[in-house]
């Protein structure tokens, strides 16, 4: 007998097959029967046309911390994900000593957004190096099935120490370096990860460790895939990285290079494409590229305490870091303010916020006349400059002012190009991280309901092979993604006239009680984990993943 028949659903394969109506039975974790099933289940649902895929495969997150103490990964689980890739842009907690664990965590949280309250009281360290820290994943288990990269600036800081957020790493350094990527990948990591974004600053302003490496390192380290015989090189790049030393990468070491994070800007509106040209044209050369997209208009709270949005400018370097008085007399200062307006005003390849005012909100303030308007409207009624507006406002009220601003991905028409690019990934929601500025972790269900039903710019079954078949693809998730016989039992089951993601909503559940953003799913009506439904309080039946064939 069968422990699950899932009758007369919209059956989504994940491979892009025509959709068709059918049964699916799972036995002991697993896809046993797809199409007419004869036998009965000790559980059977009755789907009514329902449409029923595999769950969705996050490929970008950053739950390395939050699974230490919230195995559920919340909110993932009930937005339709049932594996999540950890350890993006070389943020991970392991390998780390216990003299460096403060700085690990101040780094996170200023480059991630995560409360540094939260990571004191949340993060268990019952681990040093990489393998251990995966025998904690396994031990402790898990709502989803987990994949790991192995993260560049936490083994950089682990040969280095303070070092290595100041300076190019020594040969022995490297070699270091190299011992502990090759001992990850042994453990299972599903590859390596690094970031030259100039948008990841750590603690104090000074860049993510990753930042200070030279190109002979990175060759080194990108190396280790090739000795190792497997695993994806995925990295968040600046814009002085070049897509042809991506592809150099890509053919020294035979590997998969995941690049990251291609969003569309409305001021620099052909970078992006420019970039995915030269990802098809090095794939038309063999080699394996694929850029990581979002799906999602990347928006942002933030108040001027913690101003991720701006703090990826060189002309913000000064206030990096500082605190207090001296913090509030840089953003008084109208030489800072004239270098700011100054580097706005010059075209960049890729910058996070782009001097678009009209797309800054005030969101929260003292003056609630002043809520839900532009600082591009307000300033204007004030007859004053919108980055003296944003901050004078900042200033008065203790730099407690939230704003919003919509970042990247504005423009339908481009992020629509974006997603039915060959070479695009599905990709960024940065689950696990930016807690209180965005909240992506739905990418899927708003892929399904807003690009699918609304825009029906991608059918059902594309859409479902971007969220499933092709990650589990590009990863080399073994067993995943597809709707087949002895395939994993990890289904998501939902309404299409309804899926979606509701609004953002600010809840104080983190460890110290401190708020993150979450969101509900809209049409979900069912989640399984290697065929066992999610439940909060439930059991927790995700794998550590640790056998890839990418
Ligand atoms: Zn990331």
């Amino acid at each position: 007998m069968h422990d699950l028949v899932i009758r007369n659903a919209l059956l989504l394969d994940g491979l892009r097959s025509p959709p068709r109506r059918g049964d699916l039975a799972v036995k002991d974790g697993k896809i046993v029967e797809i199409g007419k099933t004869a036998s009965p289940g000790k559980q059977t649902i009755e789907a009514d046309g329902l449409a029923l895929m595999p769950g969705i495969i996050d490929n970008h997150t950053h739950y390395d911390a939050q699974i230490t103490w919230d195995p559920w990964l919340s909110p993932s689980p009930a937005l339709g994900v049932t594996t999540a890739v950890i350890g993006n842009c070389g943020f991970t907690i392991a390998p780390c000593r216990p003299a460096d664990r403060e700085r690990v965590m101040r780094n996170l949280t200023q480059v991630e957004g995560m409360s540094l309250e939260a990571l004191r009281a949340g993060i268990r360290w019952e681990f040093e190096s990489v393998p251990q820290y995966f025998d904690m994943l396994e031990r402790r288990g898990a709502a989803l099935n987990v994949a790991a990269f192995v993260g560049h600036s936490s083994v950089r800081t682990y040969v280095m120490g303070e070092a290595a957020t100041q300076r190019v790493a020594t040969d022995s350094e490297v070699s270091q370096m190299r011992t502990l990527v090759l001992e990850g990948m042994h453990a299972g990591a599903v590859g390596f990860s690094t970031s030259t974004s100039p948008a990841h600053n750590g603690e104090g302003g000074l860049p993510m460790p990753s930042r200070l490496a030279d190109e002979k390192e990175l060759r080194a380290l990108v190396g280790c895939l090739k000795e190792a015989g497997r695993g994806v090189f995925m990295l968040t790049k600046g814009g002085h990285t070049r897509i042809s030393f991506l592809e150099d990468l890509a053919s020294d070491s035979t590997r998969p290079v995941v690049i990251a994070a291609l969003l569309h800007s409305s001021t620099n509106p052909d970078a992006v494409f420019k970039d995915l040209e030269e990802i098809r044209n090095a794939n038309a050369r063999g080699r394996r590229l694929v850029g990581a997209v979002s799906c999602c208009p990347l928006s942002m709270n933030f108040t001027l305490r913690s101003p991720y949005t701006l703090e990826g400018l060189e002309s913000w370097q000064p206030a990096l870091g500082k605190k207090g008085s001296e913090f509030t007399r840089i953003l008084s200062s109208s030489e800072f303010r004239e270098t700011i307006r100054l580097e706005l005003s010059r075209p960049a390849h890729f910058r996070l916020f782009n001097g678009e005012w009209d797309k800054v909100e005030v969101a929260e303030s003292k003056r609630k006349e002043m809520e839900q308007k532009s600082v591009a409207q307000l300033a204007r009624a004030a007859a004053k400059d919108p980055l003296d507006f944003m901050l004078d406002l900042a200033l008065e009220e203790d730099l407690d002012t939230v704003f919003n601003a919509l970042l990247l991905n504005s423009d339908e028409a481009a992020v629509g190009r974006m997603l039915r690019d060959p070479c695009a990934l599905v990709s960024l929601s940065d689950a696990g991280a930016h807690l209180t500025f965005f909240n992506d972790a739905g990418f899927g269900l708003h892929l399904l309901g807003h690009w699918v039903r609304e825009r029906r710019l991608l059918s059902l079954e594309e859409a479902a092979w971007r969220l499933s078949g092709q990650p589990a693809h590009v990863f080399g998730i073994r067993g995943r993604g597809a709707l087949k016989p002895g395939h994993a039992a990890d289904l998501l089951l939902f309404d299409p006239a309804r899926v979606g993601r509701g609004p953002r909503k600010r809840v104080f559940d983190l460890p110290a009680g401190q708020p993150r953003l979450t969101v509900e799913a809209l049409g979900v009506h069912g989640v399984w984990v290697n065929g066992v439904a999610l439940e909060q309080g439930g059991r927790l039946p995700g794998r550590m993943l640790r056998d890839f064939s990418a």
